[in-house]
């Protein structure tokens, strides 16, 4: 066997030579929208933080006042004796924003689809999953014994007829729809009132991923499922996720959902079982953003004023049919040379848009991931797209 470091090193070069080396860059300014590295200043377009609140005052000062009432660890598991009335206020708040009647802290989005997904269903189960969903959500299906379907990205057709057939087969199984609301590297939207009929007419459960929804969908930023105006009634058998660490600037995630649902995740969910509980920091953090949320409608203005602001300046500049639906705005230029130089030249120009490459998204279909922000000005747009012309 060869010694550990050798054996890294040629796996590394092997890395290099296919073009999909990653490394990490460690910024001395990392501020909104501003990014800057050894000297050099950027525009950052490659956040999640998509209404910049992550350096908000109040964010801050919900951590800090947190820190100070409880310390600055989690201390043990939630179960142990993690659990303080700070994470009880965040889920009943968690709760009453999603208008749901309970709903679970997890420490990372990751935990929650990888821990909820591996346990919801078992064997003689069979999840549908759309063949674009998140790295988390892949992990989460391989660890459970349920038969997965995989449909084509957005394909209801294929999807129906899937449904049909396993309902036929199994006319008592779970049987259950996986997909993201905003699909977090194509930035398109799921068909969600077409997918609850499928559900009702079938009899099927939805986990629904609002990561990149929460915050930036709906009147009050509740997600996609408010910005359809789904029913209180008919969401009884959709299990919506959500995440922290993007539009509300803080970091952790949550399920919500039926007082039965989060009772049994407590007692079943490894990933929230066998890990310590959230810091103080971070719920404070939270439950500020939290609280902002319903306000925070001139932010998601502006966001959305600066979607269309693009999509007309992509569609004048570059792409007559360019169409944004959501702040994740992927140009795709389908070869991984030219998107990696075309994020170079970028960079070299003063804006921090990342090549997305294998094994994120497959390959052939390289591209840049363009993300907005509600804090970026038109002119910033502007630039970015003159720039942006000089390279697609
Ligand atoms: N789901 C989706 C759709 C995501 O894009 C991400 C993160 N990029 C996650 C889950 C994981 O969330 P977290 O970053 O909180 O672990």
């Amino acid at each position: 066997m060869k010694e550990i470091g050798n054996h890294f090193q040629s796996e590394l070069e092997e890395i290099k030579a296919q073009g999909l080396y990653r490394s990490l860059y460690p910024f001395q300014v990392n501020n909104g929208k501003h990014l800057n590295l050894n000297g050099k200043a950027y525009l950052n377009f490659s956040s999640n933080n998509y209404l910049d609140l992550a350096d908000d005052e109040h964010l801050k000062q919900g951590a800090i006042q947190a820190i100070q009432e409880w310390g600055a660890g989690g201390k043990a598991s939630r179960l142990i004796h993690g659990s303080t009335s700070l994470h009880e206020l965040l889920e009943s708040t968690i709760a009453k924003f999603k208008q749901t009647e309970a709903a679970l802290l997890f420490n990372s989005g990751y935990h929650a689809n990888v821990g909820v997904l591996s346990q919801l269903a078992a064997e003689g189960d069979v999840y549908f999953t759309d063949e674009l969903n998140h790295a988390s959500i892949i992990d989460g299906l391989r660890l459970s014994k349920a038969k997965k379907v995989i449909y084509p990205h957005l394909d209801l057709n294929y999807l129906e007829a899937q449904l049909k057939q396993e309902r036929l087969k199994n006319a008592k199984g779970k049987l259950i729809i996986v997909t993201e609301s905003v699909f977090s590297m194509d930035g398109d939207v799921a068909p969600l009132l077409d997918l609850l009929s499928l559900a009702e007419k079938y009899d099927v459960w939805i986990y629904l991923d609002e990561a990149h929804a929460v915050g930036v969908f709906g009147k009050t930023g509740q997600g996609l499922v408010e910005a359809c105006g789904i029913l209180k009634e008919r969401l009884q058998r959709v299990i919506q996720m959500g995440t922290f660490g993007k539009a509300f600037g803080s970091f952790g995630a949550f399920i919500a959902g039926s007082k039965n649902l989060i009772e049994w995740l407590i007692n079943r969910v490894r990933t929230f079982i066998y890990t310590t509980s959230l810091p103080p920091a971070v719920l404070g953090a939270t439950l500020a953003a939290l609280r902002m949320m319903p306000e925070e409608q001139v932010r998601r203005d502006r966001l959305w004023h600066n979607l269309r602001t693009l999509e007309k300046l992509l569609q004048t500049r570059w792409d007559k049919t360019f169409k944004i639906v959501s702040p994740i705005v992927p140009l795709r230029l389908n070869d991984l040379a030219k998107t990696l130089r075309a994020s170079e030249f970028l960079k070299s120009a003063g804006f921090w848009l990342t090549a997305i490459r294998y094994p994120t998204v497959a390959p052939g279909t390289e591209r840049l991931r363009l993300t907005v922000m509600s804090s970026h000005t038109d002119e910033e747009l502007a630039q970015l797209v003159s720039t942006l012309e000089q390279v697609l």
